[in-house]
């Protein structure tokens, strides 16, 4: 899990994040002046909230209408959002690029990738038994809430959304979000994960209770088999940089060009070797954070 910077341009048919006016602006809106479906249907569900709670009556899963999910959807917003991830799982960073719809996912597919809301729109649990309505209704088509991710992390999540203290919750439309609600789920667009979750080799560990919390929440560790396959081709392209250092120092400083075995594959296979360690440590690689933690690693 890494960092992610969204765009500062939004999908036309999402709303930009949320404050506490957000509401009273959408509500001096005229009908016509609503921008698309999200905002009105964001407004039609706080009016809902409203009346709920005026005539103390209670809330299911069919309180709340989210019949414009398609706008979220909707290729221009979730090609943005996949975009500004590098194509990678918010969670797991397995990159899911040019996956086929129709591939269902399986513990080694990864399946096609969906949009997933960081606070759920429905419903939330503050542990894996008991299921909490309402869930964060309001944030159901703001950009900032939403986030690309595989279907394995996107379902081991599902509606698990646990804070630090559970009475701090953010209940409605009306209250302030950020920094009054602390999540034990990273949120990776206002922290950096890296300080929280490391890496032995390919296995992660949490280096703090939200690190803890969100390998667990998202069970990080089932790709454990999946991110060791690609470390130990890091490793082995390392071990080629490596060589080319070890025969530098023991051959006092000669050129590998001055070697007398096939010479150019043995420098073409370390040019490689450098380019694909260089790509493997940005953002836009798979499992960068691991990477940047074996490499980091060594220099100690
Ligand atoms: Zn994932």
């Amino acid at each position: 899990m890494i960092k992610i910077k969204k765009s500062i341009s939004i999908p036309r048919p999402l709303i930009k994040n949320w404050d506490k006016d957000t509401y009273k602006k959408l509500c001096d809106k005229k009908q016509d002046e609503l921008l698309n479906n999200g905002e009105t249907e964001t407004l039609n569900n706080c009016d809902i909230y409203n009346r709920v709670i005026t005539n103390n009556e209670d809330f299911d899963g069919k309180t709340f209408s989210f019949k414009a999910q398609g706008l979220y959807n909707k290729p221009v917003a979730k090609e943005q959002i996949m975009k500004d991830q590098h194509y990678k799982c918010c969670y797991c960073e397995t990159k899911i690029k040019n996956r086929k719809k129709n591939k269902k996912y399986t513990e080694n597919t990864f399946g096609y990738g969906v949009v997933e809301h960081f606070r759920p729109k429905a419903a939330y649990k503050q542990n894996r038994e008991k299921l909490n309505y309402p869930g964060y209704y309001w944030l159901a088509y703001v950009w900032e809430n939403l986030f690309f991710a595989c279907e394995g992390c996107n379902g081991n999540k599902g509606n698990l959304f646990p804070l630090q203290k559970p009475d701090k919750r953010t209940k409605n439309h009306n209250c302030k979000l950020e920094p009054f609600e602390n999540t034990l789920l990273i949120n990776p667009l206002l922290e950096n994960p890296e300080k929280h979750i490391k890496f032995h080799d390919a296995v992660p560990y949490g280096i703090s209770d939200k690190g803890t919390k969100t390998i667990e929440i998202c069970k990080l560790e089932r790709l454990n088999e999946t991110r060791d396959k690609y470390l130990t081709k890091v490793k082995k392209e390392k071990s080629l940089i490596d060589l080319e250092y070890k025969l530098t120092i023991r051959t006092k400083a000669i050129n590998v060009e001055d070697i007398e075995f096939d010479k150019d594959t043995l420098k073409m296979l370390m040019n490689d070797a450098k380019d694909f360690i260089e790509n493997a440590t940005k953002n836009e690689a798979p499992y960068s954070n691991m990477v940047r933690c074996y490499l980091s690693g060594l220099d100690k």
